[in-house]
């Protein structure tokens, strides 16, 4: 066996479903993974836009009750995807967010949603598609955290499985009176299987049953293991310790192109830098703030939420405009942080403008467009934003934690002496810290050659997913060629 085959199970994959980086990792990995020789499909629920989006669907399999509904199993292509998607409509057949119904509140049939999506990919590891036995079944998350649960709780099974944490944050916990309803045996509902805190944990069940555990960075697999950033799950993370892996995330670098982007004024490279200016007077315009050419402009793209630190960046905000920048805002999330910043931004005309919504298009303009990229995150998996940022030349301004510290290079003297630095980093997520940090990337930009070399270099980073699909590839192959249990 040559771990050739993996099923990804996941309730999110860009384009089609997207709420954060999961997504796009999702989205990114079968591609990348091809080059390796690796055979990725994807497993996802049979929403509206997944299955509007599918070309050539087949149904390979069919389950006559599965929650309530019957359900049939669709193997199909979409935006270039292989997929099979679980098509279920009294599951899945409901518009908008993947997890939200009407007023924001989770759907309260969520923990039979996405049992039943664990259990399409359990019947699949178990052959349930001739013509794709998945060697390795790749859980992404909560949502699919029952699928090394229905591997082990079951008729015996060859297929090997991984579980990837991307947000120890979420991790999906229902009443245990639903186990019954589960499928899963009684003796699952122990502290080595699905019950965590005398409820079932989707996300504990598949962190203490899968064959092995990765997170989306080195460092953020070493934090996860302490009281401090374990939510609870430390002590069990601890156990898996010799079994746990960090693997940074990459970004598609074709969809994230600065030089192709179709969605920018001017599209540029490391030789073409002064386009960014382009791309900045481009950016003012749109959103209404000044067009000043010399005015230093931060931009954020993200979940509007404590994790992301943006009540910290509120905090910030007056220093920021003492210092005449500007702020651009593009994201979602809590209410009063949306308020928050709405009202500075109708406060500060032309000085700040935040647009509360997901728009694609903007994220790439103001990638293109800004001067640095704010993301003051409490805790970070790993990041994707400034995966980003680094490729567009926009130098990211971040704290030293989770997926962050490993893949930014803080510029300070010694390492700009050796030619290292690709941003600013700071050491505590608050006002002061923050407010030292938005005082030093401006003090950069203010030598143009330091911050040119410092864009080049940003520029080059590899934030491709060349790297973390060799790492990826290796673990399939090392637990296809494991015998079975
Ligand atoms: P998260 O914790 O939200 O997954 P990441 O940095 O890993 O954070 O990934 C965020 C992804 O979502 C990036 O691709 C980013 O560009 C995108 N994103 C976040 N908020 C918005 C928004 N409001 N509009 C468009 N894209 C967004």
């Amino acid at each position: 066996m040559s771990g050739r085959r993996v099923l990804s199970v996941a309730s999110e994959i860009f384009p089609l479903v997207k709420t954060g980086g999961l997504a796009d990792v999702v989205g990114a990995l079968p591609r990348a993974l091809a080059r390796e020789g690796i055979e990725v499909r994807t497993l996802v629920p049979g929403y509206p836009a997944v299955r509007d989006a599918l070309t050539g669907a087949e149904t390979v399999h069919t389950f006559p009750d599965l929650h309530g509904g019957s359900a049939r199993l669709l193997a199909g292509r979409a935006a270039d995807l292989d997929l099979y998607v679980l098509d279920a409509p009294h599951l899945y057949d409901r518009p908008g967010n993947p997890y939200l119904g009407a007023g924001g509140k989770e759907w309260p049939d969520n923990g039979r949603r996405f049992a039943a999506l664990a259990q399409g990919a359990a019947a699949m590891a178990r052959g349930a598609v001739p013509t794709f036995v998945p060697q390795v079944a790749h859980a992404h998350d909560w949502q699919a955290g029952l699928v090394p649960a229905y591997l082990r709780f079951g008729p015996r099974c060859t297929c090997r499985s991984v579980m990837t944490v991307h947000n120890l944050a979420f991790q999906g916990q229902f009443a245990r009176e639903l186990l019954p309803a589960l499928g899963l045996p009684p003796a699952s509902f122990g502290v080595d299987g699905v019950e965590y805190y005398g409820t079932i944990g989707y996300l504990k069940a598949g962190i203490a049953l899968a064959d092995r555990v990765t997170t989306v960075s080195p460092t953020y697999a070493a934090e996860i293991r302490t009281a401090d950033a374990g939510m609870g799950l430390d002590g069990l993370l601890r156990t898996r310790a010799e079994h746990l892996l960090g693997i940074l995330n990459g970004i598609d670098t074709d969809v994230w192109n600065p030089a192709t982007d179709p969605h920018i004024a001017a599209r540029f490279d490391a030789h073409r830098l002064p386009e960014r200016a382009t791309n900045k007077a481009a950016l003012q315009a749109r959103l209404g703030l000044a067009v000043e050419p010399g005015t230093f402009l931060f931009g954020v793209v993200s979940r509007l939420s404590w994790q992301k630190g943006i009540d910290v960046l509120v905090e910030a905000l007056p220093a920021l405009l003492r210092g005449n920048a500007q702020l651009a805002v593009l994201g979602t999330g809590e209410v009063p942080l949306e308020q928050a910043l709405a009202k500075t931004a109708r406060d500060h005309p032309g000085r700040v403008a935040a647009v509360i919504g997901y728009d694609e298009a903007l994220a790439h303009q103001i990638q293109a467009g800004i001067d640095a990229l704010l993301m003051p995150s409490r805790f970070e998996p790993c990041g994707l934003t400034q995966l980003i940022a680094l490729r567009y030349g926009a130098i990211p301004v971040v704290p030293r934690v989770g997926g962050l510290a490993d893949t930014v290079i803080d510029a300070n003297e010694m390492a700009l002496a050796s030619g290292a630095g690709t941003g600013v980093q700071f050491s505590a997520v608050n006002r002061e810290q923050l407010e030292l940090a938005l005082d030093r990337v401006q003090a950069l930009a203010r030598n143009r050659a330091v911050w040119r070399h410092l864009q080049v270099r940003a520029m080059a980073a590899d934030v491709g997913w060349s790297r973390p699909a060799r790492h990826y590839a290796a673990l399939y192959r090392e637990l296809a060629a494991r015998p079975a249990r």
